[in-house]
């Protein structure tokens, strides 16, 4: 009764839709309620640092001399508390997962290449 049971599934599951998807090259839609991750509009941050302090992982890193605000993924645990406290509300989380990365790595944005809309990616120490 048990392997007819079996059998059935096996020849159900040939005809069935696989419930994986081949990500990356496909995603499954952001289900409401996701933080997904922190982005910042740079042009508005006045790297104060707030966000650094507050940050109960240290994945946040300001440099005012340098012009950079940088966030290490693998540590932000998407608690949202450097986007409550950032007292000129350029951060927010966007809801869609962080693509995926085959090296850990630290996401750069600086004020000089901000009107360029670019991320510069550093390897983490
Ligand atoms: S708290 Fe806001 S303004 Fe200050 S450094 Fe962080 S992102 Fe920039
Ligand atoms: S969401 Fe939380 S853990 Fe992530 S960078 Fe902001 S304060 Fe840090």
């Amino acid at each position: 009764m048990g392997s007819f049971k079996l059998g059935k599934m096996t020849l159900g599951s040939i005809f069935k839709k696989p419930e994986t998807i081949q990500y990356p090259a496909q995603t499954r839609f952001a289900p409401e309620g996701l933080k997904g991750h922190v982005v910042n509009d740079i042009d508005a941050c006045i790297l104060c640092g707030i966000c650094m302090k507050r940050c109960p992982t240290g994945a946040i890193t300001v440099d005012k001399p340098a012009g950079t605000w940088a966030i290490d993924r693998f540590r932000c645990v998407q608690c949202g508390s450097c986007v409550r406290e950032c007292p000129k509300a350029c951060l927010h989380m966007d809801p869609a997962y962080t693509p995926p990365a085959t090296k850990k790595s630290v996401d750069v944005v600086s004020k000089e290449t901000a009107t360029d809309g670019k991320i510069a990616a550093k390897e983490a120490e």
